[in-house]
């Protein structure tokens, strides 16, 4: 019985991700699934290329926010579908910068979609499956010990400036960068520090065709639009053709 293969476990399955360990105790290797999910996991299906594809996108921009001063929890690409990360504890507050009004933002206030801000908005949810990411703000955060008053005051500043350098790169490639959520999390290594974690994709960020109007991210699977991985998969090639990759 002693020589049975030991089974590797992931030790995190999320909707879209697993995390394994590695021989270094302070990375993980992180794992892009092909699994699709909506509405706080009510809509599910799969697509064969999703994996692939969210790895890419986000490997490239991951290496572009590196080489512009932004520190993530990225180390580097293994494959296909996935990349070495630094090990972090995630902070249970997901960021999420709005360009322009859509999703749960019209939903909230009757504001149709598609209205310009005159500057970003932030806005934190608390990171739970079971209650829906409610939204919540700098006083929940801060009684429920989520992150620290100084803590919000980096991930508002991080979140604006990747929010800059996003909306940059994504209008070069001719994309409007509608609104995206980010994640953060302290280095294991030292958590004094906060680094950008999670992914950046089209599955959490809204790109809408700055000369069409089309919408290019999730949006098609949640609204049924069809073409979900064809979108994402030219999402992709333009930004190949401005940052370089295989
Ligand atoms: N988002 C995400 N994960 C979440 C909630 C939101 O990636 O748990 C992204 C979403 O894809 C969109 C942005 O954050 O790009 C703003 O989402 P919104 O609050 O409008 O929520 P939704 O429309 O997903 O209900």
């Amino acid at each position: 019985m002693e020589n049975l293969p030991q089974v590797m476990q992931p030790i995190y399955e999320g909707k879209a991700k697993r995390l394994w360990e590695t021989e270094d105790s302070d990375t993980l290797r992180m794992e892009f699934k092909n699994d699709a999910t909506a509405f706080n996991g009510e809509k599910k299906a799969s697509f064969e290329s999703k994996g692939r594809l969210n790895n890419s996108i986000s490997t490239l921009i991951y290496r572009y926010l590196e080489t512009v001063g932004v520190p993530t929890h990225f180390v580097k690409q293994l494959d296909d579908t996935n990349v070495i990360v630094k090990r972090v504890d995630i902070l249970m507050v997901e960021v999420i910068v709005r360009n322009v009004s859509a999703g749960s933002f019209c939903k909230r206030t009757g504001v149709e979609e598609g209205k310009a801000f005159s500057q970003p908005i932030i806005e934190f949810s608390y990171k739970s499956d079971e209650l829906g990411d409610p939204l919540i703000n700098d006083d929940y955060i801060r009684e429920m010990q989520l992150a620290t008053p100084e803590d919000l005051v980096h991930l508002r500043e991080s979140a604006l400036k990747v929010n800059e350098i996003l909306s940059g790169l994504f209008a070069e490639v001719g994309l409007k960068l509608v609104d995206f959520k980010l994640e953060f999390g302290r280095l294991k290594s030292d958590s004094s520090v906060i680094v950008l974690a999670d992914e950046i994709s089209p599955d959490g960020c809204r790109l809408w065709d700055l000369k069409t109007g089309e919408k290019m991210d999730k949006d098609r699977f949640r609204r049924d639009l069809g073409n979900v991985m064809e979108a994402y998969e030219e999402v992709l090639g333009r930004l190949k053709e401005r940052l370089g990759g295989e």
